[in-house]
């Protein structure tokens, strides 16, 4: 029986494509400014990715150059979201189940904790940890480590459920952690998850 969930916060319990075109249209227009530096491929790549995946990871896959990658950083590094959010409608069904919750989301610290903040969120929590990649080493694997120590949990107690194959699903099934891939688009064809579903209300069912 599961004890306690470990969910990821983009695109697990809101879609970042609702805030998207605000909070990264100054990326995108830096992109387009550098534009003669990338592929064409690189340059599609990047604009898609960028909603999926820490713009560290994206500028690394996209080849960004140096000058691009520090500018993209700048402008992260100190941005937030003052706007309105929502959480996926499904996300209140994980919300009312009576199970501990922790939320394990990379990227920058100050964004996250406006999204955090804007979604009201903040109380579902029993624990929210950050992995700022400008701050620290540490990875979700980590983490999710220091939660089963922490907090005096077995593996088997936990649950982890997140949106990204190459992320926090890769580091729940290399520590022998069961997961739930939440692929509402469809998107994944084969994945190494326990579990996948389309909607966070097929979770409850997981829990026994
Ligand atoms: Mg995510």
């Amino acid at each position: 029986m599961k004890t306690a969930l470990i969910l990821d916060l983009d695109n697990t319990i809101y879609p970042v494509t609702s805030i998207g075109d605000k909070l990264f249209a100054p990326v995108l227009e830096l992109m387009s400014e550098h534009r003669q530096s990338l592929s064409d491929a690189d340059y599609e790549t990047a604009k898609k990715e960028i909603l999926r995946k820490p713009f560290q990871k994206v500028a690394e896959m996209c080849h960004f150059s140096e000058e691009l990658t520090e500018k993209g950083l700048a402008l992260l590094r100190n941005a937030s979201y003052e706007g309105p959010m929502q959480p996926f409608e499904d996300y209140q069904s994980v919300r009312e189940l009576d199970i501990i919750k922790f939320l394990v989301t990379t990227g920058f610290t100050k964004l996250q904790n406006s999204k955090i903040r804007q979604l009201g969120i903040a109380g579902d929590f029993r624990k929210i940890y950050i992995v700022d990649p400008e701050t620290t080493e540490q990875t979700k694997k980590d983490i999710f480590q220091f939660i089963v120590k922490d907090f005096g949990l077995k593996k088997e107690d936990l649950l982890v459920i997140g949106d990204d194959p190459d992320s926090e699903i890769q580091a729940a099934v290399s520590l022998g952690i069961d997961c739930f891939l939440f692929d509402p688009e469809g998107r994944y064809d084969e994945t190494a998850a326990t579990f996948r579903g389309t909607s966070l209300t097929q979770v409850k069912e997981l829990l026994f």
